[in-house]
């Protein structure tokens, strides 16, 4: 495999090896620069090379890297989940660390179905979710997932939980629009609700603003308030997905705080350490800690590099960051300033089907003809081609799905290090 025995997404496939990174820039080893224009896969919130960081990282390596979680707890884990509760506006005050997004979804659906059980309602296990979402690649964390291509090789595996359609407003799966719909994809909960019954419910989770199943597509004002209704009447709890929005990237620190709508849990990953460390997060409310607590007083999961001192600090450093440089309020700025330049480029192109998004998490659908929305043939690879074309001309851009169902279309997000300056958007 091209001398490599490095296993890569596309086994044969010849990667440019990087070099270094600075800012929003990546260089490779051939000398090419690339502007990171989504900040990988929408991780390097704070782009690279950021000096405050690798200090912090290096001050933690010096003191101790690694202690095991049920022996002892560490400085930087404890501060990490006070900046949490922090920033969260104690709200949501209790954070149990992983190490993926995958993992901290799949915490939080086994946080959900345990909170049920020590209140003595054990049938409440399942947990709902949309088509035209990802909450991860584990099996539990898939089995959630309404993302048809990365499900499909695992299907038999997998227990059947999206249940709703997605508030995908170009492609209304109800044909209708807001507000007249009535916003049927939310009393859809309530209809699968009914057909499942309550008392096998844990939990429903979603992303507030869908990414790699869906290319930023943000819901319609009031639906997560009555999402948020249906569960509270149902004593379902409510996961906010927010491995990919979570702090700052939609120009708040909560993408959920652009809604009315409070999660009992919520999942990070992502920007939590702006890809300088694998950390993410299952953090939950006092309401939802509290029958454990009462209880067992053990939460069943964890993993070895869980609350890691090194991936910790590393993770306190970016969000101590994200608060003193108002990284947030940036994104919300900068995020209009890009919309705005990116719809004006977009004008006359008439395979344009839609650009949408929130702060700096941008999606461009596209489609063969803008009247119909007719998707291009999945043959002709079109993301893809979009994807290669803007790296060859040093633009890296995330590939998405966009279909009806969530199966097939062609899509990419941009979203840039939320650092990125009004120039270098130019
Ligand atoms: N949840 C969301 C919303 C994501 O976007 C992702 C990854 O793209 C995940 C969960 C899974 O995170 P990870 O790839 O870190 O396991």
């Amino acid at each position: 495999m091209n001398g490599s025995y490095l296993i890569k997404p596309v086994l044969d496939a010849d990667y440019p090896v990087i070099s270094h990174g600075k800012g929003v820039f990546l260089f490779d080893k051939e000398g090419r620069d690339y502007l990171d224009a989504s900040s990988g896969a929408v991780t390097a919130n704070l782009g690279h090379g950021v000096q405050e960081i690798i200090t912090a990282m290096a001050e933690q390596a010096s003191k101790v890297s690694f202690v095991y979680r049920s022996q002892f707890t560490s400085e930087a884990a404890e501060k990490l989940a006070e900046k949490i509760a922090e920033m969260t506006k104690g709200r949501l005050e209790y954070s149990f660390f992983v190490n993926s997004g995958s993992e901290a979804t799949e915490t939080a659906m086994k946080i959900a179905i345990q909170h049920w059980q020590e209140k003595g309602r054990p049938t409440k296990h399942r947990i709902i979710s949309r088509w035209m979402s990802y909450h991860g690649i584990t099996i539990g964390a898939l089995s959630m997932s309404g993302h048809v291509a990365r499900r499909a090789r695992f299907t038999p595996l997998l227990e059947d939980y999206p249940a709703i359609d997605a508030p995908y407003c170009y492609r209304c799966p109800f044909n209708s629009t807001y507000p007249s719909c009535g916003l049927a994809c939310a009393t859809q909960l309530e209809t699968a609700i009914k057909r499942i019954g309550s008392e096998q419910i844990a939990a429903f989770i979603a992303e507030p603003v869908i990414g790699a199943a869906g290319a930023a597509i943000a819901p319609p004002e009031g639906y997560f308030e009555k999402i948020k209704a249906i569960c509270d009447e149902n004593d379902i709890l409510f996961i906010a997905d927010e491995v990919m929005t979570g702090f700052g990237r939609t120009g708040k620190i909560l993408a959920c705080d652009h809604y009315r709508a409070e999660p009992d849990i919520i999942a990070f990953g992502k920007g939590m350490s702006g890809g300088y460390t694998p950390i993410a997060a299952a953090v939950v409310s006092e309401k939802v800690i509290e029958p454990i607590l009462n209880g067992s007083k053990s939460i069943m999961s964890g993993h070895t590099f869980s609350a890691n001192p090194q991936s910790c600090a590393v993770s306190l450093a970016v969000l101590n960051y994200v608060d003193e440089n108002r990284i947030a309020e940036k994104a919300e700025e900068t995020g209009r300033y890009l919309s705005s330049l990116i719809k004006r480029l977009l004008t006359g192109f008439r395979f344009i089907g839609d650009f949408r998004g929130k702060g700096l998490l941008l999606g461009i659908e596209f489609v063969r003809r803008q009247d119909t929305k007719e998707h291009f043939p999945a043959a002709a690879g079109i993301t893809s081609l979009i994807i290669e074309t803007a790296a060859k001309n040093g633009l890296l851009l995330y590939p998405s799905a966009a279909g009806k169902e969530g199966i097939g279309g062609d899509a990419v997000i941009i979203a840039p290090p939320l650092t990125i300056t009004k120039r270098e958007c130019e």
